[in-house]
């Protein structure tokens, strides 16, 4: 399960722990264990998508695509290396809005396919597919639904973004993107949540899974929206596949990002064990069997448990494929399954 920054780099260590790196191309090295026995799948998160001048912009979706295949501006973190930003630019000069969101000129041309497949009836899943052929990542890319879910932001004013009583929601990107996070935020609300439905690619690889892995993505915009759409929370906990997540938090921050304002807004204190209480264990009414946190940030008796969920200490910090192919190897460990041994390692 992953959002964008976070989900992708996650993706990256667990791609090379399984030997999934593809052979060639700017990405990977080839998998010295021969053919891999397991395969990849990541939900991926939608709550951010939203529609810039005519083009469906899928920011997750795309953050682990680029990532995987090589093509994501290191600096950055999202979008295209070596991007331009002449549409902007033009755009910018014809005065029109959105003004704050930058499109890239490579990363339009994404858009433009995606937009115009769409248009032809095409599911965003097929569309992601068709997408991937070119960025090869090495792991299935799966949108949690094909349908419009997305996350919107509760924050003070009138409905037109009149000052005064009351409160409006607008979309995320408009949040998060154009005030940074800063206005003060009551909550989040997913708009389509009811009429949307998880795609049956997305079920059938939870319930298929031989582990399921909550990735560090923001818990309330990624992995939240994502358990927003209805089904998800019952295929998670009915799936025989035990489930584990990574904390975000490390020493009661997180990194890269904003996303302590998503939690203060949500009233779940930035610590890595608030965060495995707000999911719960599936044991209870929640989703985790166990949690891993970085060193420092486990519970301090000698239970090694939280509310029902396993907790353990490990390096979480996803510094390189490698470093993170170790985190992964620690969550596969807590799940009680053997990690893959992969020769030459
Ligand atoms: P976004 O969609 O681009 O915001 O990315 P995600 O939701 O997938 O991930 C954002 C989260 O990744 C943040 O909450 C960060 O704390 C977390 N994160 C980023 N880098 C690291 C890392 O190296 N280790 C861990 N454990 N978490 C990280
Ligand atoms: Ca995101």
């Amino acid at each position: 399960m992953a959002g964008g920054v976070g989900g992708a780099r996650f993706l990256l260590g667990a791609r090379r722990l399984l030997g999934l790196d593809p052979a060639s191309g700017a990405a990977g090295t080839p998998p010295p264990g021969g053919e891999p026995v397991h395969g990849l799948d990541a939900v991926v998160n939608v709550g951010d998508d939203a529609w810039m001048h005519g083009v469906r912009i899928c920011p997750d979706l795309d953050t682990c695509m680029y990532t995987l295949g090589g093509g994501i501006d290191p600096d950055r973190g999202w979008g295209h290396a070596d991007e331009t930003w002449n549409c902007r630019d033009e755009l910018a000069a014809y005065g029109v809005q959105p003004d704050w969101f930058g499109l890239g000129d490579k990363d339009l041309a994404t858009h433009l396919v995606r937009t115009q497949m769409l248009g032809a009836g095409y599911r965003l899943t097929d569309v992601t597919e068709a997408l991937s052929t070119r960025w090869s990542p090495g792991v299935r890319l799966l949108p949690v639904t094909d349908d419009r879910c997305e996350t919107h932001v509760v924050v003070p004013g009138g409905p037109d973004g009149a000052q005064g009583d009351g409160e409006r929601a607008i979309h995320f990107q408009e949040w998060w993107v154009r005030h940074r996070a800063a206005l003060p935020a009551s909550g989040f609300v997913q708009i389509g949540a009811d009429a949307a439905r998880p795609t049956p690619e997305t079920l059938e690889a939870i319930e298929a899974a031989d582990l399921v892995v909550v990735a560090p993505s923001n818990p309330v915009v990624s992995v939240g929206a994502i358990l927003a759409v209805p089904g998800i929370r019952a295929a998670l906990r009915s799936t025989s596949a035990p489930v584990v997540g990574v904390s975000p938090v490390i020493g009661g921050a997180v990194l890269r990002g904003m996303a302590d304002a998503c939690l203060t807004a949500i009233g779940v204190e930035t610590s890595a064990l608030a965060v495995a209480r707000h999911f719960g264990a599936r044991s209870g009414t929640g989703l985790l069997d166990g949690w891993l946190v970085a060193p420092g940030d486990g519970p301090t008796d000698a239970t090694g448990e939280v509310d029902g969920i396993a907790v353990r200490e490990a390096p979480l910090l996803m510094t390189d494929p490698d470093a993170t192919a170790r985190m992964v190897a620690a969550a596969i460990d807590l799940a009680g399954l053997e990690v893959p041994v992969r020769s030459g390692r």
